[in-house]
């Protein structure tokens, strides 16, 4: 059955690449009915804190990930952070000297740099040139008496390694391009290069998908797969599919260190988990030529690795938006007020808790749930309801109330005054019929009762906010404009 797994390591904040991995990864497992294996790769302690291995539990909560194995859950394999499992990497690198598949490496930085820098001038391949591969005894006793403190580094086999990418096809490394490689630090500290294949052998991983930017470790980590194979510990190497890279601003890859790829600005901005999921599932996968917009239930159902794109994909944030919109539509009324709760309550807004009110809310909603693009728009939609005064903007203020407002004003005031407040219908009728006065087209003749009443240009329909605000702060508003 299918296990794949997703491992991220906890440095900095999750960003938009990682969430496009996971998804990828759990929809596969979901669509085989496999299992999702979930990961802290927390190896390096000077990078690795437990602030981010909380957002990273958080976040895939939010984004409604549920693992099958792993932090919290438990499972088979315990532990799942590689911080606890040392003795196992310790152990595997002990049976991977003994058997003569990695060795000490002496090598200081400095001779591998001017080594690496005659390669290079001389044109020759400029990785680790296996220098220590077959030291002598008494080499190795010199430069353990001169103090040197050796690296443990895996010996890749002198072969062609061949495998079929689930996106790329089939991939060719030559020896001369995949040097002998470091799994341990020579103060002991395991490296990723050694735990992560250890681990997806351990936790028996068969697929791993995961971004471009690991290829070039898949032919090191298939070879220790078979030396792993051979001392008993893997069981067959998994099948490794690439994710293709997410381009941003300029065409250049987004970065960690944008900020437009922080995953907590979308939660922030108001962003639903399955908008921005649906977005993302965009990044080098397609539903289906006409279809941009479906759920990630209709994403599992579909899904396909060999579907994947490898052509790097353009992350494009207006179009993050327009499909958030459209999942912003298809929520259920309740669902709707419910999901703008957090933004409708301290700290977001800006009203006292006091002057809001449930019914004007529950009024209004349904009028906002069609014109949002993500949900934190809802504040400056909605704040004419429960601030005691609009908070107007200079800019918003000149461009309605020109030469003449004043008048339109008065005569709309007069015909609002007589209108019939518990329909929208009507408002709308002594607005227009103001406007005819004037000479004013309806668009015109209620910009400046919309400036009046709600301190902006736009928002949401005009008549539906007067009916819900009431006859009796809207009129002392059109006054107050008037004073
Ligand atoms: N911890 C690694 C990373 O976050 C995992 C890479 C992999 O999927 O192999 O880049």
């Amino acid at each position: 059955s299918v296990r794949v797994r997703f491992c991220p390591s906890p440095t900095g904040n999750p960003h938009v690449g990682l969430v496009r991995t996971a998804l990828f990864n759990w929809a596969f497992a979901k669509h085989h009915q496999g299992t999702l294996v979930f990961r802290i790769e927390d190896t390096d302690a000077a990078r690795d804190s437990e602030e981010s291995y909380g957002q990273l539990l958080d976040a895939m909560r939010w984004l409604g990930f549920d693992w099958d194995e792993g932090p919290e859950t438990g499972g088979p394999h315990p532990p799942y952070r590689q911080s606890q499992r040392m003795d196992i990497y310790a152990d595997v690198a002990r049976r991977l000297l003994d058997s003569g598949h990695a060795y000490h490496c002496y090598c200081s930085q400095e001779e591998l740099d001017s080594r690496r820098e005659a390669a290079r001038a001389a044109g020759r391949p400029s990785g680790y040139d296996g220098h220590c591969r077959d030291l002598s005894a008494a080499q190795v006793e010199e430069y353990v008496a001169q103090g040197r403190e050796p690296i443990v580094r895996f010996r890749m086999p002198d072969e062609t390694i061949t495998f079929t990418d689930l996106v790329r096809g089939e991939l060719t490394f030559t020896p001369e391009n995949v040097p002998d490689y470091g799994i341990v630090r020579a103060n002991g500290a395991p490296l990723y290069t050694l735990v992560n294949p250890v681990d997806d052998a351990l936790m028996e991983i068969t697929h791993v998908l995961r971004g471009e930017d690991l290829l070039s470790s898949t032919p090191r980590q298939i070879a220790l797969y078979r030396a792993l194979t051979e001392l008993g510990i893997a069981k067959e190497t998994p099948a490794f599919g690439h994710l293709p890279y997410v381009m941003g601003e300029g065409n250049k890859k987004l970065s960690k260190r944008d900020p437009q790829s922080s995953l907590n600005l979308y939660r922030e901005r108001g962003f639903l988990p399955e908008g921005l999921l649906n977005y993302l599932s965009l990044l080098g996968w397609s539903l289906s030529a006409d279809r941009d917009v479906f759920t990630m239930d209709e994403m599992v159902a579909a899904f396909d690795i060999s579907d994947v794109n490898p052509n790097p994909a353009r992350f494009d944030l207006k179009k993050c938006e327009a499909i958030n919109a459209d999942h912003i539509r298809l929520l259920g009324a309740e669902d709707f007020t419910e999901r703008c709760r957090p933004w409708l309550t301290a700290p977001a807004a800006p009203w006292a808790p006091e002057d809001f009110d449930e019914a004007k809310w529950q009024a209004i909603a349904p009028h906002a749930q069609t014109r949002l693009k993500v949900l934190s728009e809802i504040t400056d939609n909605v704040d004419f309801l429960f601030l005691a005064e609009p908070v107007f903007d200079e800019a918003s203020w000149n461009k309605a109330m020109k030469e003449g407002s004043d008048a339109l004003l008065r005569t709309a005031r007069e015909k609002l005054e007589a209108a019939d407040w518990t329909s929208p219908e009507s408002l709308k009728e002594a607005v227009l019929a103001a406007g005819e006065a004037h000479g004013l087209k309806l668009g015109k003749a209620q910009a400046p009762v919309r400036v009046a009443v709600t301190g902006r240009t736009v928002g949401l329909p005009l008549f539906e906010s007067l009916e819900v605000l009431g006859k009796e702060k809207a009129l002392a508003r059109v006054d107050a404009a008037l004073a």
